[in-house]
């Protein structure tokens, strides 16, 4: 294949007859790869794969080895599998560090009455998808103070202070990647690593830059979690997990249907099966499985996402957005502001529109209108509402403005 220069926006005009047929309108959707939004819009290619996927039995364990070799040749990790998102990554991640190859332990999760549950975690990381860490039955203790989130002062988590809270009943390090942690990374792995203990990186939407699927397990994380719906462009319930071959085998019997029969079984050669002293039950993971049709769909996005151009992608998007703010100029209540590519820590361009009113009330007329348009609310409270152009289809840029001068009309 070679280098795609386009996103997935496909170039035949949408169809949505599945979604006229239910009675559910589409939504414009500039907000960006929201799962409540259904995520990424994938590309044929895609959906190729995934239709040849579903004309034939396999056994999963096998495909799951197969994606292992293409998420280990795009992360320079040991191994990867499919999981139904990064959420559940996070949680088959920590099932992993919790039980390891002890059968009793993942037969017991999410009691971990009887061994260490603990996962650290600096307390500027947290957020809500810890919820996914605490499923698995790990209690998370969050260490070091909150001065650089509150503004309060100059310093994050030390080492000093992790080395204080890892006791006899720490499991693991939790550290969420942003492009502001990250120089905080190689600290935390060297003070974790030194007490034998892993460290899983949440990099769910940490891409572009597709660098950036090599840059945690470079670093030295143990295990690493990616989202598969976001910009990767895959199902929007797939995801990655990556990194020791160990742990990451330890989550795949976790989340295997094990329904099996001793005589027979023939685990995939993630599974150590000298290492389990017994054939694991259904575990912890089985409700996340993945069909065979989003592994396959997600590793042909994976491979078109590394092959992309980013450079092209990203004039292409800044070129659309600036013709949309061109446009804006004829709605008065609207200042739109390009918010450029910098490959630091920006790497898709937005436009930002400061809003003479009330952003969340423009925000909830332009739900309500026909068709419904999203745009990204996180700067609302500033009055100021974002486009995002990765899931917006080219041939929708002009409803999208028809639909922001028509709604801000009242907005002012
Ligand atoms: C999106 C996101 C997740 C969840 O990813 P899914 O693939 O939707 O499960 C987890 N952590 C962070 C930081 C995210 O941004």
């Amino acid at each position: 294949m070679s280098g795609h220069s386009s996103i997935p926006d496909p170039s035949a005009p949408v169809s949505a007859a599945i979604y006229e047929r239910l009675g559910v309108p589409r939504r414009i959707n500039a907000a960006g790869t929201l799962t409540r939004l259904g995520g990424s819009l994938m590309a044929p290619a895609v959906l190729l794969a995934m239709a040849q996927a579903a004309e034939a039995s396999v056994d999963i364990s096998e495909l799951q080895s197969a994606a292992s070799r293409v998420i280990a040749g795009c992360t320079g990790a040991q191994a990867g599998i499919v999981t139904s998102g990064a959420a559940a990554g996070l949680t088959l991640a920590t099932a992993a560090c919790l039980a390891g190859w002890d059968v009793n332990r993942m037969a017991a999760l999410p009691d971990t009455r009887a061994m260490p549950n603990r996962i650290l975690m600096a307390r500027t990381h947290r957020n809500s998808y810890d919820h996914a860490v605490r499923l698995a039955g790990a209690t998370i203790v969050d260490i070091g103070h909150n001065d650089r989130g509150t503004g309060a002062g100059v310093r994050g988590l030390e080492p000093w202070e992790i080395e204080a809270a890892i006791d006899a009943n720490t499991a693991a390090f939790l550290f969420v990647a942003t492009a502001e942690t990250l120089a905080d990374l190689p600290a935390v792995l060297a003070t974790v690593h030194r007490h034998g203990l892993p460290v899983i990186v949440d990099a769910a939407a940490q891409l572009p830059p597709r660098n950036n699927l090599k840059t945690f397990i470079d670093a030295g994380a143990d295990l690493v979690v990616f989202s598969g719906g976001k910009a990767i462009g895959g199902p929007q319930s797939t995801g990655i997990l990556a990194g020791r071959r160990d742990l990451v085998g330890s989550a795949l019997v976790q989340m295997m249907d094990m329904d099996v029969s001793p005589q027979t079984w023939s685990p995939s050669a993630l599974i150590d099966r000298d290492a389990l002293k017994g054939i694991p039950h259904h575990g912890i993971g089985r409700g996340f499985k993945v069909g065979k049709e989003d592994i396959a769909g997600l590793l042909v996005a994976l491979e078109r996402f590394v092959e992309r151009d980013e450079d092209a992608i990203a004039e292409q998007f800044t070129a659309r957005l600036q013709a949309i703010a061109t446009a804006l100029s004829a709605a008065p209540a609207l200042t739109a502001r390009l918010i450029a590519r910098d490959g630091v820590d920006q790497h898709v361009p937005l436009l930002e529109l400061t809003v003479a009113g009330s952003a969340h009330a423009l925000s909830r007329r332009l739900q309500h209108g026909m068709p419904p348009v999203h745009l990204g609310e996180r700067l609302a409270h500033q009055n100021v509402l974002t486009i995002n152009p990765q899931t917006l289809r080219s041939d929708d840029d002009a409803v999208l403005v028809r639909c922001l001068i028509e709604s801000s009309r009242s907005a002012v």
